[in-house]
């Protein structure tokens, strides 16, 4: 086929553009996205090739190799991967698959992507990275049964295809450095960068030089494996540091901080697995970025790269969760489908389901400041299971914090304390959901309260009034919304009788209002609204009309 120039799609033109132009610092990730595509490419085939060996065409010894040229100024990637044929190349090298660029363009801006480019491998923009440090590239790939193309483009508005003649499977990536990243074609440069970034990768990357035999004068060309291919989460636990495993985290999550949580295990019986999981402090950007409601753990059989797709390894609740789970117990050669509905995966779901919140509720006993920090941030989110995972219910509730009528505006209390404060003769979990404090703390519903010393739970989470009646009761004790239905105590029989006439009176003044009832629930007001115990809470009726309802 004839040469080609096509245009690159006007998002990734915007988004070439803030790549070249702002981001200075932090370029070396370029490396780290260009392998991980790599090996990417590499577990694909291999994984396809589990069906079908054809695919392979015997070569199967996966590497990954790099090579500097001093001379022509250019670094080159290469792997057996999968490779690309020509319409691949252009849906992936000259679109951005992922959608919502536009979204992304606009938040690339709010999270200062200058300041955190390890953003950007989050976007599937990786490939994109290249154009940071260099000025021209050019990736010559085939895939199998597919002629070998070539793809150059100097990063702006457009690029051009044309024919190669590569005969094995796999891609080649050539960086003509720019002139002030020719640090890159440094040997040592390069290996401290794979070291950081790619140490435990699975496949072998390798360095390529050439070297004069000191006494023939021969040049020849020298490999050197430069990564120790040591995946982590098979090393034992006490020979890995707070830097291995923070690095790895970081790979992994595209997060920039430190995991507040860090989760190692061999899981031994009835299932074996080996699990490495972190929970993270802080929101990743791509958690801000999109509400996908699904986990995503890396799922390895038997060291091989399954997928990070798979629905029934984790909650969705727990899916801020990172991290890996490698079973040998799996079948390897089954496609994923059959995979998916594998039971182990069910009781590799329950294992580490009970690890993450048993190291949830560790971290509430023995560091609450950062549980603090990831109870602010997880908390909306972990809450759901209270609707979807009866079993772990309690467990899920013991992890909550609410403001009470009891604390100062911003500190917590929990339903284990809630209950210990409880005067014997207090039946019920007190609660009122609403906006925010200050709307609520001077309500009506709490006068009562307030005057018999009763601990109210003030709710402002906006998943709360949603997600809380869901729980029912805890420890045995009723959970009630105090500005629903009746509340204890009220036996106002004699009274009604004598305010009969009064009562029909407001009745029929109040159009609309179901019921007209004494209360001694107030102390200071003269009249309060309450709904029925199975009425919608009027916050959330507040909140439908709002969003259109
Ligand atoms: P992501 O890796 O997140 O999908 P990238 O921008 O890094 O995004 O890469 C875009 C796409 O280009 C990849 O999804 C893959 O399909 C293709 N690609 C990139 N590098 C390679 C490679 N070395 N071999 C095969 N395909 C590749
Ligand atoms: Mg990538």
């Amino acid at each position: 086929m004839a040469e080609e120039t096509m245009q690159f799609k006007t998002e990734l033109e915007q988004l070439l553009h803030l790549i070249t132009h702002s981001l200075y610092s932090h370029r070396e990730v370029f490396l780290r996205e260009l392998i991980s595509n790599a090996a990417d490419a590499i577990d694909k085939v291999r994984f396809e090739g589990l069906n079908n060996e054809e695919i392979l065409e015997g070569h199967s010894d996966w590497k990954i190799t790099l090579k500097a040229d001093e001379e022509a100024k250019t670094l080159t990637i290469s792997d057996n991967g999968i490779g690309m044929s020509r319409e691949q190349v252009i849906e992936n090298l000259g679109t951005i698959a992922h959608s919502g660029t536009k979204a992304f363009l606009a938040k690339a801006k709010e999270a200062d992507l200058e300041n955190n480019p390890e953003l950007i491998g989050q976007f599937g923009v990786g490939f994109y990275a290249s154009f940071m440090v260099a000025d021209d590239v050019t990736v010559v790939t085939k895939a199998h049964g597919a002629d070998a193309v070539k793809w150059e483009s100097n990063g702006t508005g457009e690029f051009t295809l044309s024919d190669a003649d590569k005969t094995e499977r796999g891609t080649e990536i050539t960086l003509h450095l720019k002139e002030d990243a020719t640090e890159y074609l440094n040997e040592w440069t390069i290996k401290s960068t794979v070291k950081k970034f790619s140490d435990f990768l699975e496949h072998p990357v390798v360095l390529l030089t050439t070297k004069k035999d000191e006494e023939t004068e021969v040049e020849e060309e020298v490999e050197e494996q430069i990564n120790s291919q040591k995946a982590i989460w098979l090393r034992p636990k006490s020979e890995i540091t707070d830097e291995e495993y923070g690095e790895f985290y970081k790979h992994i999550s595209h997060d920039t901080n430190s995991p507040a949580e860090t989760i190692h295990y061999n899981a031994e019986g009835a299932i074996e697995f080996k699990a490495l999981l972190f929970i993270p402090e802080h929101k990743p950007f791509d958690m801000m970025m999109n509400n996908d409601p699904k986990s995503h753990l890396n799922l390895y059989v038997q060291r091989v790269f399954i997928g990070n797709d798979f629905e029934n390894l984790l909650p969705g609740y727990l899916r801020f969760v990172k991290g890996v789970v490698d079973s040998s117990d799996l079948p390897l050669n089954v496609s994923r489908e059959i995979l998916q509905e594998n039971p182990m995966l069910d009781k590799i779901r329950k294992n580490l389901t009970s690890r993450v919140l048993k190291t949830l509720a560790n971290l509430k006993k023995t560091d609450y400041k950062e549980f603090e920090i990831f109870h602010e941030n997880f908390s909306t989110i972990l809450k759901e299971g209270l609707q979807s995972d009866w079993e772990n219910k309690e467990k899920i509730a013991d992890l909550l914090l609410f403001e009470s009528t009891n604390k100062e505006a911003g500190e917590k209390t929990c339903f284990a304390d809630y209950v210990e404060n409880m005067s014997d003769d207090q039946e019920e979990i007190l609660y009122l959901a609403g906006e925010n404090r200050a709307s609520i703390e001077n309500s009506p519903y709490l006068e009562k309260f307030k005057a018999d010393g009763k601990e109210v739970l003030l709710m402002i989470d906006p998943i709360d009034d949603f997600v809380i009646p869901q729980l029912m009761e805890y420890k045995g004790k009723k959970l009630k919304a105090v500005n629903k239905g009746d509340i204890d105590g009220d036996d106002l029989k004699e009274e009604e009788k004598e305010f009969e006439g009064y009562i029909g009176y407001a009745k029929d003044l109040l159009n609309g209002v179901k019921e007209v009832k004494l209360t001694s629930r107030l102390k200071d007001s003269a009249a309060v609204l309450v709904g029925d115990e199975m009425s919608m809470s009027p916050h959330i009726e507040e909140m439908m009309r709002r969003m259109g309802q």
